[in-house]
């Protein structure tokens, strides 16, 4: 039986102050709410502090990117096992930012993904199609090949720990959402996906929906069959909508 996990992603937003005040706001309430797996996401400077924060809250931590080299000359990057040391369970990989800001491959994605497996913590694939993909019809294609890519490096232990996050490119803070119904058709499609590598593990995988979640919209998106949660970008910035969203989850 899979639960319910609403992931928050900062991107590069907050300060000390701020990550304060969020979280003073945030944690209280998130301590009443049973059943329904929460994770936050900072920017690395503030994991140490947000660690800190979220001690004995039940809110898990996570980052946002990671090298997949273990360690060595690589100026500016950040590996999985430092991410674990300073209390992450998560990291982000392959977030469309990443993909198209960065030029992420599928295959340095998959490279990241087994990092992250290796250093003991859950990767978070980030999967998505852009809307020129979406109307050429390549969707299927899209997710098809960014999945595989992860599942040929690593096989059905891909899956055994990880977490799927849809995240149409179109719907990423554009305040557009896939309507739950074209969300859930991915998310049946992604589901299948994993199946080839193992059926079991695929109906236990957790698949989060992301792009433009609010308050308003994550009821719909979490009722789906195959959605198990969401991936919130700019909505987790805020106390409310944050709470509303992990509510809706519920
Ligand atoms: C994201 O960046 O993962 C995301 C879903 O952003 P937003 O909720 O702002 O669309």
């Amino acid at each position: 039986m899979r639960g319910k996990l609403v992931i928050g992603n900062w991107k590069m937003n907050g300060s000390l102050e701020a990550n304060r005040c969020l979280l003073q706001e945030l944690l209280p309430p998130l301590a009443a709410l049973k059943g329904v797996g929460v994770a936050v996401c900072p920017p690395f400077p503030y994991l140490a502090q947000v660690a800190g924060l979220l001690e004995g809250s039940g809110v898990a931590l996570g980052a946002q990117n990671l090298n997949a080299a273990e360690k060595g000359a690589f100026t500016g990057e950040v590996a999985g096992g430092m991410l674990a040391e300073l209390g992450c369970r998560y990291v982000l990989v392959g977030h469309s930012e990443r993909r198209s800001l960065y030029g992420e491959s599928d295959e340095a994605v998959a490279e990241k993904f087994e990092a992250a497996l290796a250093a003991g913590l859950v990767p978070v694939l980030c999967v998505g199609e852009t809307l020129a993909q979406r109307r050429d019809g390549s969707t299927e294609a899209v997710i098809a090949a960014q999945v595989r890519a992860v599942l040929q490096r690593v096989g059905s232990a891909a899956i055994a720990v990880a977490v799927v996050a849809y995240e149409p490119v179109w719907a990423i803070g554009t305040g557009e959402t896939a309507t739950p119904e074209q969300a859930q058709a991915v998310h049946r499609h992604i589901r299948a996906l994993l199946g080839e590598a193992d059926g079991v593990l695929a109906a236990a995988t957790p698949i989060l929906y992301g792009g433009s979640v609010k308050a308003d919209n994550a009821a719909a998106l979490f009722a789906q069959p195959d959605i198990d949660g969401g991936l919130i970008g700019g909505a987790s910035l805020e106390a409310a909508s944050f709470l509303a969203i992990c509510q809706a989850a519920r």
